[in-house]
């Protein structure tokens, strides 16, 4: 049984979004599905005045990239840390004006509560987000799709949870969940406001990066996750017996796709990973 949240006692685990729906845009991430090593660290709820800088002292040293999910109210108390992360490649995005539920709020106020951050970061940075993560997960499918529409913002959760706003904080939990949840393509959920998050940093980015993971941005691994998609449908298309439109006609034609035995095709051996 999990243990109750103490203090985020709204804390909703995200539900995973269905696959990507056959057309349109896929609207929330919760993790990526990449070729490579790549993950992206995220940090919610700064800038925090002490730990922020620290956080980003570390990360340059590391020459990590990570992304801010901050709330309007921390960032219009510190833009010089808002400045400081967009200058050193980090990315910026929009988590609410102050923390609400937005799944029991009217539209019209959950908007309000992301145009307000998004107008801070950008005077901040002069970077525009274009990532929201709705506090504590939670959203509702036709506020995520209006956000969208209006906005342009796509929703991005997690799968891995050190669960650091847990009392008592541990910086060695922290650091021991992270590795044992991390895979390729995961989005990690820390808070840069946690003192013991951040003293967890050093050790576990160390180690991540001895296990091979490459630090990415939430931008570049959804990016890394479309190239992916789009190449899995390219190899996945049928090819044309016959060129059927005036397009077709004038492309090279295609190379001919191996013709599917309609007998089983032998086992594949397993692949073992290293
Ligand atoms: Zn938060």
């Amino acid at each position: 049984m999990r243990a109750i949240p103490i203090e985020e006692p709204a804390m909703i685990k995200p539900v995973e979004e269905p696959a990507a729906p056959a057309k349109g845009t896929k609207l929330s991430y919760s993790q990526c599905h990449v070729e490579g090593q790549q993950i992206a660290l995220t940090f919610d709820d700064g800038p925090h005045a002490e730990n922020t800088p620290r956080l980003l002292d570390l990360l340059k040293q590391r020459g990590v990239k990570a992304t801010f999910f901050m709330v309007g109210r921390a960032v219009v108390a510190a833009p010089h840390l808002v400045k400081r992360m967009a200058d050193e490649g980090h990315e910026v995005a929009n988590h609410s004006w102050s923390h609400p539920q937005l799944n029991q709020m009217a539209m019209t106020r959950v908007k309000d509560q992301l145009q307000k951050t998004h107008d801070a970061i950008v005077k901040a940075c002069g970077v525009a987000p274009v990532l929201y993560r709705p506090p504590y997960g939670a959203i509702l499918l036709s506020q995520r799709k209006t956000i969208h529409d209006e906005m342009q913002y796509l929703s991005v959760l997690w799968d891995v949870d050190p669960v650091d706003w847990r009392t008592p904080r541990s910086a060695t939990r922290v650091h021991d969940r992270i590795l044992n949840l991390t895979k390729p393509g995961s989005i990690i959920l820390c808070h840069d406001i946690q003192t013991e998050t951040v003293d967890a940093m050093p050790a576990t980015i160390d180690a991540l990066l001895a296990k091979g993971f490459q630090f990415v941005t939430v931008s570049q691994l959804i990016q890394l996750d479309r190239d992916l998609a789009a190449k899995q449908a390219l190899a996945a298309a049928p090819v044309p017996a016959a060129a059927t439109s005036a397009t077709e006609k004038i492309l090279p034609a295609a190379p001919s796709a191996p013709v599917k035995s309609p007998v089983a095709s032998p086992p594949v051996p397993p692949v073992v990973k290293p």
